[in-house]
This record gives C-alpha cells, sequence and structure tokens, in this order.
C-alpha cells in the first residue's frame, strides 16, 4: 500500500492505472477510521481493481466555531487499517496542498443542499462537493463509494456528479452501526460514557417511528412527535432537526405515502450526530 501526499503524483499514478485499463475506485473519508468507513472499503472492492482512500480533513466543509482543528486524527493507525482491507493508495494531501495560496474555485449545489443539515451548516454542502469535486479530478476514479449515513450528503453529490457530467460511478452503502444501533461515526470519540447512551435515543427514534409506520400510522406529525419526546427523553439532548422528507428530492413530506426519509440531527453536549431511516411507505 502507497501513501501518496502530493497531487501530481496521485494524478500520474491514476493516470497510469488507467492506461493499463485498471478500474479505480475511491472511498473519500476525514480519516479517524472505524467499521464504517472499512465496510466502504469492503464494498470499493466490488467496483474496482484500485482501491484509494482519501484522508483529508477538509477545511472548507467546518463552518466558523465547528470542530475542524479538534477534528479526531489518528494517520498511523489510519494506514494500519487501510492496509488490512487491501486499499492500494491512500491519498493524504495537506490542507496546502489542496488549498494553496490565491485558492479561489467552490462547486455549488443549489436546491438539495438547503434543508436538513444545509440549514444549520450553511458552508458545509459547498465545501463538501468543492473537495469531491477535486477528488474526482485528482484520484480519476470510475466509482466511488459514499455512506448512507450522510444521507443528504450522498443526495448532493449524485445531483452533482448528474449536473456536471462527471463520469463517475456513485454508489451508496446502508448505515454500519454499533451493536446497541448507535451510527458509526467518528465523532461518537467525543462522547462521555453517559452521553453515549444519550445518544442512542437517535437510533431508537428511528425503530420506534418505522415501528409506527408499521402499525399504520401515515400522519408525518405524529411520527414527528414521537420521535422528538423519544429524543428529549434522554436528558442532555438538543435536537437539531427531525424531518420527514422525499428520500429523493429531500421535500418536506407531511405524510407517509411512498418510502420517506426520516432524518435526525442532535447535539449531544457539544457534539452534533446525525441518523436516518427510510421509511416502508
Ligand atoms: P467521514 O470520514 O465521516 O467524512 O465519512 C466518510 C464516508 O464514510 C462518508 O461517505 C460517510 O457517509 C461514510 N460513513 C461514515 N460513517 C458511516 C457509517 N456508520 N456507515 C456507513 N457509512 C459511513
Amino acid at each position: 500500500m502507497r501513501i501518496i501526499e502530493r497531487v501530481t503524483e496521485m494524478q500520474q499514478q491514476a493516470e497510469s492505472w488507467r492506461r493499463e485499463g485498471r478500474r479505480i475506485a475511491l472511498v473519500p473519508t476525514m480519516g479517524y477510521l472505524h467499521e464504517g468507513h472499512l465496510t466502504l472499503m469492503r464494498e470499493a472492492r466490488n467496483h474496482g481493481d484500485e482501491i484509494v482512500v482519501s484522508i483529508f480533513v477538509n477545511p472548507t466543509q467546518f463552518g466558523p466555531g465547528e470542530d475542524y482543528e479538534r477534528y479526531p486524527r489518528d494517520m498511523p493507525r489510519d494506514e494500519l487499517l487501510a492496509r488490512e482491507v487491501g486499499v492500494t493508495v491512500v491519498f493524504a494531501p495537506s490542507a496546502r496542498e489542496m488549498y494553496p495560496d490565491r485558492y479561489q474555485t467552490f462547486v455549488e449545489v443549489m436546491e438539495v443542499t438547503q434543508p436538513l443539515c444545509g440549514r444549520s451548516r450553511p458552508v458545509h454542502f459547498r465545501g463538501v462537493t468543492t473537495v469531491v469535486a477535486k477528488l474526482f479530478n485528482i484520484v480519476k476514479p470510475h466509482a466511488a463509494v459514499f455512506g448512507e449515513k450522510d444521507f443528504q450528503q450522498l443526495t448532493v453529490i449524485r445531483r452533482m456528479v448528474e449536473d456536471l457530467n462527471m463520469d463517475v460511478q456513485i454508489i451508496g452503502h446502508p448505515i454500519v452501526r454499533e451493536e446497541d444501533g448507535l451510527a458509526m461515526s467518528s465523532r461518537n470519540a467525543y462522547l462521555t460514557g453517559n452521553q453515549r447512551e444519550v445518544a442512542l435515543s437517535l437510533s431508537r427514534a428511528l425503530g420506534e417511528a418505522e415501528k409506527m409506520v408499521h402499525g399504520g400510522e401515515r400522519r408525518g406529525a405524529i411520527i414527528l412527535d414521537a420521535v422528538r419526546s423519544q429524543l428529549s427523553s434522554g436528558g442532555e439532548l438538543r435536537i437539531d432537526y427531525a424531518e420527514l422528507c422525499d428520500p429523493d428530492t429531500l421535500e418536506s413530506v407531511t405524510e407517509i405515502r411512498g418510502p420517506t426519509l426520516l432524518a435526525l440531527a442532535a447535539f449531544v453536549g457539544h457534539t452534533r450526530l446525525i441518523d436516518n431511516r427510510v421509511l416502508p411507505g
């Protein structure tokens, strides 16, 4: 497994693979790898001969006052885990390498970025689409794998790829959870023992909503009331949003008529957690 830190070196490697007819699959991450990331890498092996994992804590997707500086990082451990899964190249550029002096170009998706996380993190998706577009130009992947944990991010990236005619196949992978249901996240490392207990209310609320839909409930307001009271029962938790939306357009939905996305974001202490589930129609 090679570690590449330079953009030009990564582009040359990608170009030479392409000339040899090798298929490239990319898994973009911010590192501090966990089983969720590793599952995406295993999935990537089904879509490419050469697996590239990018590890880059992208400054442009963090807003002022967010956790860019204190975001957990552990490169030696990440390299070890990536090697074990059979990754070919870890691409780990510095922030300066990706955003040199006089950098001034951004990619912006206009509509699906507005609701949900876009409301509380106004610059977030512009940073995500910009860095993913750059990664596509650097790694030249045939396919790229993203987790449904960040459901809106996946929707935004699919939109960007379609709108800008990017020749990359986007593969979504279901959320990987801890045994007790907590969605895996690098940010779980911030949680104290008690906060981790509180954090379980997100996946519990999703489960409860699904039960209600199975039981025949179709009214969005009733489902969201139950979700909010489940979330509020835990104490140290502040709801950022709990919303039902169309899984394709992310437009708000008041009645369950078909598959419907239930998307949650909440602060447990200072840690912002997200989770979601597509409820059956
Ligand atoms: P991150 O390092 O948090 O930016 O995540 C990198 C990629 O891994 C994104 O496509 C995420 O959606 C995905 N990912 C993170 N956590 C999970 C999880 N628990 N299950 C599935 N995919 C995940």
